[in-house]
């Protein structure tokens, strides 16, 4: 799998962009977005925020132990992990913005195609929001190996000019048919193998999630220049101010998009709105299981995503004496080390539990997610993180619940099966799912309440840990309703 191994510039080339005059504050203000990135550091409650992105999720060791020390440099030490299988150095103290990015670009965790210009490297930092899934060339039921397609295709929507006008939330999702994926994430393209026959195909989807059914199918081999086809068809229809493809979708509809894509590249498109995973088991993200190359990999899990710079470390240090040296961050908000050997799984695993980890999908904080909350988010009405532990103490089995300090629902790409909207602080409405849920990707991007069905409102939070034993006794979840 790839990854931004090498360095875009040295530290010292670097340092003078980033570090002269205010051209990295300034230039990323001009951008038309407020997402945090390696140049685009967003003030929050708790500091300033940075996402290192990382394309399909790879980490190696040796950059986590830098982002580990750049974060004890420059910011709190607090470290979390998004859905979106990326990582937030959180807390950055003012007028150490810019040491902190050169310090994460000189540990290889800049774009690859971009020069140290801070207008450059911001574009092309924001041109990789790739997600695979986390067994991505581990999983032996997966029908491709899409590792190889990553770096081709950041490459590609890094050196095509006209690419910079795609939004930073811009996003595209590569499946392979692994056992472990998350599909109810919307993307703007969606590419999904699936067996044809003898052959593999990708079908695919605009603005919204596999689970929502497909829009067609390519050949595998197609799939890059289908993608760059369709980024083309996407810029000629955009009319200023619609950034994203759901947009585009609902003004000419999605084969107006298709017969764009084919005058860039007639690429065959078979129209097929079938689709079916060969079979996802979420309950893979943690634990030990097996993998592709007669090893295991080990899948654990930060409670509320969040880790210290101590225990980045540590995972690190982990995946390098036991492991590959890679480490790979799940949209669950978690981290795989693959490849480690059988015979040293289970010191692995001891060593992940005393650091404080979750390896157990049972475990109530492997069901419990919360954003960032009151303590970092002016926005939130609620200690969502505080008021979260409070209830993994008290949450029934097999419940997966979701707390929400406002309607954007950070830590949630997709629809919970139970959400706890915070109203005021420690008071919450409770939605549950519904069966409706897909149709929350076109909700979720407009910021509506995209949570299901209300249930009950002004509920504490020993209320609502009540209420949802109730309605579990009611009507049984599964563990894979994440
Ligand atoms: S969901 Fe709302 S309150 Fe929570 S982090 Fe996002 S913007 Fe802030």
């Amino acid at each position: 799998m790839n990854h931004d191994s090498k360095p875009a510039a040295t530290s010292a080339t670097f340092a003078l962009s980033v570090t002269s005059a205010a051209s990295p504050a300034a230039w990323a203000a001009a951008r038309r977005s407020a997402c945090p990135g390696l140049v685009r550091v967003v003030a929050a409650l708790d500091g300033g925020l940075c996402r290192v992105r990382l394309p399909g999720g790879v980490l190696l060791s040796t950059q986590a132990h830098a982002i580990a020390e750049a974060a004890i440099a420059h910011a709190s030490g607090t470290l979390e992990l998004t859905n979106r299988a990326n990582l937030q150095v959180r807390g950055i103290r003012a007028g150490s913005e810019a040491a902190l990015t050169a310090a994460l670009v000189e540990a290889g965790l800049g774009p690859s195609n971009a020069t140290s210009e801070a207008a450059d490297l911001c574009i092309a930092d924001e041109l990789r929001n790739l997600m695979l899934s986390p067994l991505a060339g581990l999983d032996r039921a997966a029908l491709i190996d899409t590792t190889t397609l990553a770096a081709p295709i950041v490459a590609m929507l890094q050196g095509e000019p006209r690419f910079a006008a795609l939004s930073p939330k811009f996003a595209l999702l590569i499946d392979g048919g692994e056992q472990l994926a998350a599909l109810d994430h919307p993307h703007d393209i969606w590419l999904a193998a699936a067996a044809r026959g003898a052959a593999v195909r990708f079908t695919f989807g605009l603005a919204g999630c596999p689970a929502d059914g497909a829009h067609g199918s390519i050949a595998a081999a197609d799939a890059i220049a289908f993608i760059e086809a369709l980024l083309h068809a996407f810029l000629d229809l955009a009319q200023p101010g619609q950034t994203r493809m759901r947009e585009i979708v609902a003004t000419h509809g999605a084969q107006a998009v298709l017969q764009r894509a084919q005058d860039h590249a007639p690429l065959d498109i078979a129209h097929e709105r079938g689709w079916h995973h060969p079979g996802v088991d979420l309950a893979l993200r943690l634990g030990v299981h097996e993998s592709k190359h007669g090893t295991v990999y080990i899948g654990c899990q930060p409670p509320l995503a969040r880790l210290d710079a101590a225990t980045l470390h540590a995972l690190a240090t982990l995946a390098r004496t036991h492991g590959d040296s890679t480490l790979r961050i799940t949209p669950w908000q978690g981290a795989i080390l693959p490849n480690i050997d059988n015979g040293n799984a289970q010191d692995v695993l001891e060593n992940l539990q005393t650091l404080g980890l979750i390896t157990d999908p049972a475990h109530p904080l492997a069901r419990t997610i919360a954003c960032t909350g009151s303590a970092g988010c002016a926005k939130s009405r609620a200690d969502t993180k505080a008021d979260a532990l409070r209830l993994a103490g008290q949450l029934p089995p097999e419940v997966h619940v979701h707390l929400s300090g406002c309607e954007r629902s950070c830590a949630a790409a997709h629809r919970a099966p139970y959400t706890l909207l915070a109203v005021a602080p420690g008071a919450y409405e409770l939605y549950e799912q519904g069966d409706d849920h897909h149709q929350h990707d076109q909700q979720h991007a407009t910021h509506m309440a995209p949570f299901g069905r209300a249930v009950a409102s002004h509920l504490t939070i020993d209320a609502a840990a009540q209420m949802l034993t109730q309605l579990t006794a009611q009507r049984p979840r599964s563990t894979s309703d994440v």
